[in-house]
């Protein structure tokens, strides 16, 4: 299919060195990782391995991984060769046996879901998708022209009390069942619309990494693979998709651990958003968002932004503007009074300038 170049946003110099890999695979100059992936061949057996023997074969494949990525990043044409199996076979096999006692993110509920229990999240094993088109609302670089090809999940770990996606992150029956080669096909379908990128969002993502690894394994089409997320998944859940991830597209929304209970019910929110960031931020392209939200300039804002200009200085930045109250805070605006209202002016105006201030590049992405 031919594909437009998305202008004006690639002129920008720093948006295309920012966001180098994840613009030469749109452009098809580069195969997407988890392409690479399946030309690691794998050499322990899979089904009677233990969980720790896959865990060394990961590690050891990741390495090997890692170099053939610099070596595809430093030549001019790439070659890719499938294994018959390989480090995404790996990866879903992996997958699939954590959802025994599951621990894909730090709730780490150690539920069966395999055998219907469900964890913070309300999800068993199967994956539901409420809808997939291509978006046209996303950050520049993502939609131009042709759109994102966003895949939403239903389901989510965290209760945002202004959550606006609310229906289908807190019903997770509010969708369609999906296996791999279902998701797969909702991927190739997405692609051959043209669409720039798959935009794994929700509700959120992580519950359904086993799904999101399947249809890559029934999947062969080159697009570019985006993760939009609440960034709570766990260590192994990052190391899943690390590998698999051409463009990442976090959400930092609190400073500290208090706002973060009190607004969305999760506990040590900072420490482990912070540390995916960085394990993100050192495995792939990133634009980090951050919501505004009113009357949490000092104790979220500020600090968000000035983690991120020590942490992820190459990282684009959206700070948006777009909070409006929603879901519980609409519901009962007397419970949460700090963010029962829109965004000033003022405010907006505040934490661009501290952006600005602290050297961040983020209006090149703003829609
Ligand atoms: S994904 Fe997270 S919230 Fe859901 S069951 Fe697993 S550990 Fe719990």
């Amino acid at each position: 299919m031919f594909r437009f170049e998305p202008l004006p946003i690639w002129r920008n110099k720093d948006v295309r060195e920012r966001l180098s890999w994840y613009h030469a695979v749109m452009r098809n100059k580069k195969p997407a990782k988890y392409l690479v992936c399946k030309s690691i061949a794998c050499d322990i057996d899979l089904k009677n391995s233990s969980m720790e023997e896959l865990w060394v074969e990961h590690n050891r494949l990741a390495n090997i991984f890692k170099k053939e990525c610099g070596s595809i990043k430093s030549s001019d044409s790439y070659d890719i060769e499938y294994r018959d199996k390989n480090f995404l076979d790996l990866k879903g096999e992996i997958a699939n046996r954590i959802l025994y006692k599951c621990n894909l993110c730090e709730w780490n509920c150690n539920v069966n879901r395999s055998e219907g229990k469900v964890g913070v999240c309300r999800l068993d094993k199967i994956t539901r998708v409420a809808s997939w088109f291509r978006h046209f609302g996303e950050e520049a670089p993502l939609s131009n022209i042709h759109g994102s090809g966003t895949i939403f999940f239903t389901g989510c770990m965290f209760r945002c009390a202004f959550c606006q996606n609310w229906s289908i992150s807190q019903y997770p029956l509010a969708g369609e069942e999906v296996n791999g080669r279902k998701l797969a096909l909702i991927m190739k379908e997405l692609h051959d619309e043209g669409a720039h990128n798959i935009n794994f969002v929700g509700g959120e993502p992580t519950p359904n990494i086993h799904t999101i690894i399947d249809g890559m394994r029934n999947l062969d089409v080159n697009i570019p693979m985006l993760w939009n997320s609440d960034m709570y998944a766990s260590i192994d859940a990052m190391n899943l998709i690390k590998d698999i991830m051409d463009i990442w597209l976090p959400d930092f929304k609190y400073g500290n651990d208090n706002c973060a209970r009190r607004l969305s019910n999760v506990p040590n929110y900072f420490a482990v958003v912070a540390r995916n960031h960085k394990i993100a931020y050192e495995n792939g392209d990133m634009i980090i968002r951050h919501l505004v939200l009113p009357n949490h300039f000092e104790c979220c804002t500020k600090p968000v932004l000035e983690w991120i200009s020590q942490n992820c200085p190459r990282a684009l930045v959206n700070v948006m503007d777009q909070y409006y109250p929603d879901y519980r805070v609409a519901q009962h605006p007397e419970k949460y009074p700090d963010i029962a209202r829109r965004l000033m002016g003022k405010e907006i105006e505040e934490a661009f300038q501290y952006a600005k201030k602290l050297g961040l590049v983020y209006e090149p992405v703003s829609r």
